[in-house]
């Protein structure tokens, strides 16, 4: 048995079967690039999901964990510490908006940002007590919580954990007119994501973000921007909305704001919205640790900056250009995305988003599918230009183009 075998038959029995991993044992990873316990190497070409949009191991992000390390790590919101006000501050500013409110997780975040306009809806809104709806987009993903589930239409994801948490209401996604219909006296909030990852990364129509935003301000209702995968640099711009002049009530932000690092979420919004809460009223003991802090601290630096966001910009219309080629080929069936981050739908003859994962693997690339036949390219920003063209040329000799 190799340790590979043993690492992943350890696994198999010890661990929850609920992912379908790919069989790599990784040991070590910098930048674009991860080695497995056999001493392989493999082109990260998923980055987390874009948890890792500044690479593995970034040193500013790994130096400013490690100084923190040194100093205090946890408080629980019980106490002030000294990095709190700076991320809230920085974070804030960083999205143009008042306050932050800090969890963990992205699904938690989702929570914080439905329990904030539920709790918006009663106080100013004035939605009669136990009417608020939030109306939800078809295909969305925003976690896997009990109340996040219920407003999935992914049946993997939903059946079995009923009974489901009512006050939502699913309309296609892309569809103005359709969430128009659907906007009433007891909406409080439209959730959506600016582009669907999950999906296989579908970007709506143009205009669309547009009119929900023009749509939701003329009715009352917050626009909640669910920019876990897609903000922070991904698509080129610090927010998806950001390439339609788009500014939601709310942000949503998980991901790629722990840098890899630790799991960083958090809600941002002006104060006429996170201004509802009274003390007691949510929280979480890791929420806005100084570890997490220090950690999400450095990110907004580097986004401040606006190089990730310029790579993702250069890098992304290459990978786009390239992929596109493989449309011509026959090859791919469609290819959408913004910025460093792209869904392939691969024409079924040449294989399933598995198979086609795993023939990537045995070249060292790492993807992940998502439904079916759609694999998901998203790269750290940092991966050099060279190794993303590598990185592609695999991708077409497996595709046999
Ligand atoms: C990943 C993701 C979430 C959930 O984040 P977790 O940290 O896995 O809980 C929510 N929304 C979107 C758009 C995501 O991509």
């Amino acid at each position: 048995m190799t340790s590979t075998e043993r690492s992943i038959a350890a696994a198999e029995a010890h661990s929850a079967h609920n992912y379908h991993p790919l069989p790599v044992v990784v040991a070590y990873a910098e930048g674009a690039w991860m080695t497995d316990v056999e001493g392989r190497r493999y082109l990260d070409m998923l980055a987390g999901y874009s948890a890792l949009n500044f690479g593995h191991g970034n040193r500013r992000l790994i130096n400013a964990a490690k100084a923190q390390l040194d100093r205090v790590t946890l408080t629980s919101r019980a106490f002030h510490h000294d990095r709190f006000a700076e991320f809230c501050t920085e974070l804030a500013a960083l999205c143009g908006k008042e306050m932050v409110l800090p969890m963990n997780t992205g699904a938690e975040a989702v929570e914080t940002a439905v329990k904030t306009a539920r709790k918006w809806g009663y106080r100013v809104k004035g939605v009669p007590d136990g009417r608020a709806k939030i109306v939800v987009a078809a295909g969305n993903f925003h976690g896997r919580t009990t109340t996040i589930v219920s407003f999935s239409t992914d049946e993997e994801a939903r059946a079995d954990f009923g009974p489901y948490t009512p006050g939502f209401e699913i309309v296609p996604y892309g569809d103005l007119a359709a969430l128009e219909a659907a906007l009433d006296d007891d909406t409080v909030a439209v959730l959506l994501e600016p582009i669907q990852g999950e999906a296989g990364v579908l970007v709506p129509p143009a205009g669309y973000l547009p009119g929900v935003r023009r749509l939701t301000a003329e009715r009352g209702v917050l626009f909640i921007a669910d920019e876990i995968q897609s903000g922070l640099g991904r698509t080129g711009r610090t927010f998806a909305c950001d390439h339609e002049d788009v500014v939601p009530d709310m942000y949503v932000l998980g991901k790629a704001l722990g840098g890899g690092v630790v799991p960083v979420s958090a809600v941002v919004a002006d104060r006429d919205v996170l201004g509802v809460y009274r003390p007691g009223e949510h929280g979480s003991t890791f929420g806005g640790n100084p570890l997490a802090c220090a950690v999400a601290l450095e990110v907004v630096a580097m986004l401040k900056s606006g190089e990730f966001q310029q790579r993702a910009t250069e890098l992304g219309e290459h990978l786009h250009q390239e992929l596109n080629l493989l449309v011509g080929t026959g090859a791919v069936e469609a290819v959408r995305g913004r910025g460093l981050w792209a869904g392939v739908d691969i024409t079924p003859s040449h294989g399933t988003g598995r198979q086609i994962s795993e023939r990537l693997m045995e070249r060292r690339v790492l993807v992940k599918d998502t439904h079916g036949s759609t694999i998901r390219i998203a790269p750290p920003l940092v991966i050099s230009k060279e190794d993303l063209d590598w990185g592609l040329d695999q991708l077409r000799a497996v595709l046999g183009s």
